[in-house]
């Protein structure tokens, strides 16, 4: 489908996102190359990374069609088969049984650091043509296709670019697609712990007024926490020693899981909500974190950011299939409007979890705990929230 000289795609940015958009559409037969700005550093199995994604199923198959889930599955993923949410303030929990849905695993914890390996490592096998390190510095369009300046001086035109490089993404400004950004003056702080008791599996969200803390299951009896706060008690608490930040941690989380102790480095996030305006603008598309950052609480960003992959992946092959046009304007804004909506949604959800459930006011503290036990009572209910989450 490649006119002579020019490729089909060009994503700029290979995190998790940019790296299996580029996979998925050269498994389609496009041409496809990868700008990325800094080579991704090796995996290493002593290191845990700290940045780890709750993978839902959907997108665990979604790799595993591209030959690469059973490569990430094989060096270290840890399955969740449980998941409970409630509230410090008392009332019921909240709770998923991957047996009560019929279901092997809820989903798997996975490091981001893992992920980015062996996904590049498949990318010279598939036909990628990988530029790093590289970044665009100029963009220019045609009637029908993009041109992108390199600052290494190559220049590259193809039918669409896609913009995947991440929040600050230099495309999307670059394309003049403008974001609707709120801070939500918290930060996420990750870390490793290990556990008096078992972590039995279970991904564990708590909610506290300060921000909602999640202890998720990982491997030889530690378990990875996102503990959202706001900023400056997240500076705080960074700067306690292991063993008050371990104590910390414990009371954070009702001593559910026995002490917890710190058995790795500690970081912090900022936390925002932002929206780009467009997904899809004469030439450039956007996805991934470059398209919409949301609150971690539902670890739901590289998530989200998979199925804009899945939808395009989609929409191409639906394409080829009826031997029409994969890459037309019309066809790719179709992809852009039900990817933003319900991301935008997404979003906005997250936001309203946190709004009511991160704060001290009085009718609000005395609903959300019975609210979350009684959603827990009405299997419907909570089957419906467990679908929208895994992507099934
Ligand atoms: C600590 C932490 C914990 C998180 N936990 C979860 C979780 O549990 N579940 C979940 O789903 N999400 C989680 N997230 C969010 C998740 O990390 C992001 O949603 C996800 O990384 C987005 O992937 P991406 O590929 O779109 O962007 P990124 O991961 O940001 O990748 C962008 C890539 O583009 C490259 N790049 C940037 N600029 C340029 C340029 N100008 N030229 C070339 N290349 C460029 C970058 O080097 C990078 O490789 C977490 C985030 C953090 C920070």
């Amino acid at each position: 489908m490649s006119r002579r000289g020019s490729l089909d795609l060009v994503v700029v940015g290979g995190g998790v996102v940019g790296a299996t958009c580029a996979l998925s559409l050269a498994a389609l037969g496009l041409e496809v190359a990868l700008v990325e700005r800094r080579p991704p550093l090796p995996w290493r199995q002593a290191e845990p990374d700290l940045r780890v994604y709750a993978f839902a199923p959907d997108n665990a198959a979604l790799l595993q069609r591209l030959g690469i889930w059973s490569a990430v599955s094989q060096a270290r993923v840890q399955p969740y088969r449980g998941m409970q949410v409630w509230d410090a303030g008392g009332g019921g929990a909240l709770r998923f049984d991957a047996d009560r849905l019929g279901r092997s695993a809820l989903g798997w914890i996975v490091e981001h650091g893992l992920l980015v390996d062996r996904l590049w490592a498949a990318l010279p096998g598939a036909g990628v043509r990988v530029h790093c390190p590289a970044e665009v510095t100029a963009l220019e369009r045609e009637a029908d296709s993009v041109r992108l300046r390199l600052d290494d001086g190559t220049r590259l035109e193809a039918r669409w670019a896609v913009a995947a490089d991440g929040a600050t993404s230099a495309v999307r400004s670059l394309a003049g697609i403008e974001v609707d950004a709120y801070d939500y003056g918290q930060r996420g702080v990750v870390a490793y712990l290990s556990t008096e008791r078992p972590h039995e599996d279970t991904a564990w969200q708590r909610f506290l007024p300060s921000g909602p803390l999640a202890v998720l299951p990982f491997v030889d009896g530690t378990s990875s926490i996102v503990w959202t706060l706001p900023e400056a008690e997240a500076a705080r608490v960074l700067e306690l020693d292991a063993a008050a930040f371990g104590h910390a941690v414990t009371q954070a989380f009702g001593a559910r899981l026995g002490a917890m102790s710190l058995v790795s480095e500690r970081a912090a996030f900022p936390l925002r909500r932002q929206l780009a305006q467009r997904y899809c603008e004469h030439g450039v598309l956007v996805m991934g974190d470059a398209a919409h950052v949301v609150h971690p609480l539902a670890g739901q960003g590289v998530n989200l950011g998979l199925r804009d992959v899945s939808a395009l992946v989609d929409s191409v092959q639906a394409a080829q299939a009826r031997r029409i046009d994969w890459g037309s304007r019309h066809r790719l804004a179709r992809w852009a409007r039900a990817r933003r909506s319900h991301n935008a949604v997404a979003a906005h959800v997250f936001e309203g979890f946190n709004r009511v459930f991160s704060n001290e006011r009085p009718l609000e503290t005395l609903l959300r705990g019975p609210l979350l036990g009684w959603a827990g009572r009405v299997p419907p209910l909570a089957n419906a929230f467990w679908r929208q989450a895994s992507g099934l």
